[in-house]
């Protein structure tokens, strides 16, 4: 039958977490962490699930998660929303990015994507007859070029899809970055799509959320999800913050795609936002002693690296290892013969640069993250 994704094969995270099993590697790859979510969290969500809340959750999400997510947006980016009409609890933030494209995107338009892209965007501008404008981000900054932006825009520019912090680099936006796109889109119609789901993996320095600027949260959805919030990536709950409008059109696709998402969870994370603020504010500094552990370890290895300042991922150059050889092959051989799984960055370009980069994830326990040094200074 004719396809509909011709570009698409089965993701990366799926192949590399596959023949991580098959080859007994140490699997810094996919990004989930290795380690459980805070007991008090999994208590109240056994407390659920043994206490009568297991059928249909409300479309939206249920009113004390959603009353909890329109709280920590207050306090920490100074925003107010309507917990009734401005947030929607979704199925991970995969659900809540493909429902905000669908929601908006028409045949024709064109979508801006800085590459290396999270790999799900494309698909879903794709499906909606929409075309993805790719603009590569350049190693080693990874910056966004504004210029090359505003060149970019045209009358079918219907969206511009940021991430920050952002996955795969780890690079983070600055309010700079933040001042340029909103005068880049100040006359416009053009909506944009934030990819927050590493909002508390922050380390140099607040996030920018969209959310702390009405010119711009006017036009966004604003997507996180509480996979990497809360180390429960299995859950796949995330929600999306946009204007009542926005949120109208974003719940039509939603009620069709899920209907609603997992009842006794959104539950006990409504209880757990609530009475542990703490877990989130600590989030960064947890992160950062992983990321310093690990960029320790391998200090004396063949690899070149720049400290992420965001996400629980460290990109790594290899071109003194292995100059020749392109990213997914090494991280293949990496996988197969020197027993750590790590995930190739080219795939997340339309046109990749010539670069030796791949990306481990240092979301795992420190001896997890010792095993896998180890190994790694040996090359
Ligand atoms: N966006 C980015 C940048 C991600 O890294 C992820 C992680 N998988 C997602 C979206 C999807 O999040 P979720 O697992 O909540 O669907
Ligand atoms: N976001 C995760 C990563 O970047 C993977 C999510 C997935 O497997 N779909 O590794």
């Amino acid at each position: 039958p004719p396809t509909k994704l011709p570009k698409v094969g089965t993701t990366i995270f799926t192949e590399m977490s596959q023949l991580a099993a098959e080859h007994n590697a140490i699997n810094l790859s996919q990004g989930f962490p290795d380690f459980d979510g805070p007991l008090a969290l999994l208590d109240r969500v056994t407390y659920y699930l043994e206490h009568g809340h297991n059928q249909y959750a409300p479309m939206a999400g249920v009113p004390s998660l959603r009353n909890a997510i329109a709280l920590k947006v207050e306090q920490l980016y100074g925003c107010q929303v309507s917990p009734d009409t401005e947030v929607t609890v979704t199925s991970g933030a995969t659900e809540a990015l493909f429902a905000a494209i669908g929601a908006v995107v028409r045949p024709g338009d064109e979508v801006i994507v800085f590459d290396p892209a999270y790999d799900s965007y494309e698909p879903a501008i794709e499906l909606n007859g929409g075309r993805a404008v790719h603009l590569a981000l350049q190693a080693p900054t990874f910056a966004i070029d504004w210029q090359a932006v505003r060149a970019a825009i045209n009358d079918n520019t219907r969206m511009i899809i940021i991430n920050s912090p952002h996955n795969p680099t780890g690079t983070v936006l600055s309010a700079e970055d933040l001042d340029q796109l909103e005068a880049l889109v100040a006359d416009s119609d053009i909506l944009l799509l934030s990819d927050e789901v590493y909002e508390h993996i922050c380390f140099n320095g607040s996030h920018q959320s969209l959310l702390c600027r009405p010119a711009l949260a006017k036009r966004a959805f604003v997507v996180s999800s509480f996979g990497k919030t809360y180390h429960t990536t299995g859950w796949k709950v995330g929600y999306c913050i946009a204007p009542a409008p926005l949120t109208t059109e974003l719940r039509k696709l939603h009620q069709y795609l899920t209907f609603c998402t997992v009842h006794p969870i959104q539950l006990a994370l409504a209880d757990f936002m609530t009475d542990f603020p703490e877990h989130y504010l600590e989030l960064p500094n947890f992160y950062q002693q992983k990321r310093d552990l690990f960029c320790q370890l391998i200090k004396d290895s063949r690899f070149s690296f720049q400290p992420s300042n965001g996400t629980y991922f460290q990109l790594v150059d290899y071109s003194a290892i292995a100059p020749d050889m392109d990213d997914v092959t090494f991280a293949r051989w990496l996988t197969t013969d020197v027993g750590v799984a790590a995930i190739p960055v080219s795939v997340f370009y339309d046109v990749a640069p010539q670069q030796r980069l791949v990306r481990f994830c240092f979301a795992k326990d420190d001896n997890t993250l010792k095993q896998a040094a180890e190994k790694l200074c040996k090359i």
